[in-house]
């Protein structure tokens, strides 16, 4: 690898000198006489390392350490200040604004040359560092989005396994995982929980009439009626075909036939136009978890079923 070392300094006599140093293959001398031609050929060229003099006309070595180090670009160059001075407070002044090492002129050759190749093996080192970090943060951001992305599938498959495809709503594998605790909960707390067993009014002869398509229409829309008139805190499941339950945690009987009323008025109150004049309406089966006498999930919504049978044989369109 050649080297490009910069020659800051405005007497000829001194670059020429310190170029007889390195004649080598190895170095690329670019020469300026100041500052100034110092900063224009640092933006056109890609340099290792910088020899500086201090005292130069126009712009000296102080103005341009200050000014080289301004720029962020150029921060990992070395910079080896090459001077007469044996002044403390000069050199000190160099270091404080970015120089790196020093050399006494008039040049000792040996010196000279010890001096630029630990600078250059140094910066090299350096430029190896920032180039393996460059690499790891990649990788690192490679990771973290591929596990991002891996994070995301599993989250849209677990909602997906708790849903119903067609209406959105949660499926049956859902409501009895979410049943358990709900009922623990709820006998710990001495609350009741109400659950609302609700079937479409014969739907097979809405199905038979209008057709399939018609009839997933009447599932969505017909989920989205009860959704709207229920708690946050209350659940909403595709139990069966056109059968759906909704469970409302700390409501009781009385409050639970309530909102059971309310979603038969909803459902009877709102129109598809893909019905034309068929009135949409349901049953409702109510039955309470009471805890201080607790029953089992299961029987609680068989004994919301048995309403809603009992709601089915009375006519239709009420809450039993
Ligand atoms: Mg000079």
């Amino acid at each position: 690898m050649v080297h490009t070392i910069l020659l800051v300094d405005d007497e000829q006599a001194y670059r020429n000198a310190v170029k007889r140093v390195l004649t080598d293959d190895q170095h690329r001398f670019l020469e300026a006489a100041s500052g100034e031609e110092a900063l224009a050929l640092l933006e056109s060229n890609t340099v290792n390392l910088v020899l500086l003099d201090l005292v130069m006309p126009r712009m000296d070595g102080f103005v341009f350490l200050e000014k080289f180090r301004g720029n962020g670009h150029w921060r990992a160059i070395p910079v080896c200040v090459m001077t007469a001075w044996s002044d403390g407070a000069k050199r000190r002044r160099a270091i404080e604004l970015g120089a790196d090492d020093f050399i006494g002129k008039p040049v000792d050759n040996v010196e000279l040359e010890t001096r630029i190749k630990s600078l250059l093996r140094m910066s090299q080192y350096q430029s190896e560092l920032r180039d393996m970090n460059a690499q790891l943060e990649t990788k690192v951001k490679e990771r973290t989005q591929h596990l991002q992305a891996s994070l995301d599938e599993l989250k849209q498959r677990r909602e997906e396994s708790t849903r119903d495809s067609l209406t959105g709503v949660f499926n049956r594998r859902f409501m009895w995982e979410w049943l358990q605790p709900q009922l623990k909960h709820a006998q710990r707390h001495k609350v009741p929980l109400t659950c609302l067993m609700i079937d479409i009014d014969r739907f097979k002869d809405l199905n038979d009439a209008y057709g399939h398509h018609v009839g997933d229409e009447v599932l969505k829309h017909f989920s989205r009626v009860i959704s709207k008139n229920l708690r946050e805190s209350d659940i909403v499941v595709r139990f069966g075909g056109e059968e759906f339950v909704t469970l409302l945690p700390q409501c009781n009987l009385e409050n639970g036939r309530i909102a059971a009323e309310r979603i038969r008025q909803a459902v009877m109150h709102t129109q598809l136009p893909s019905l034309k004049t068929t009135q949409l309406t349901c049953s409702i089966g109510v039955a309470t978890f009471d805890p201080v006498k607790p029953i089992t999930g299961q029987k609680l919504l068989k004994q919301a079923d048995k309403a809603l049978y009992k709601a089915k044989n009375a006519g239709r369109n009420r809450v039993v």
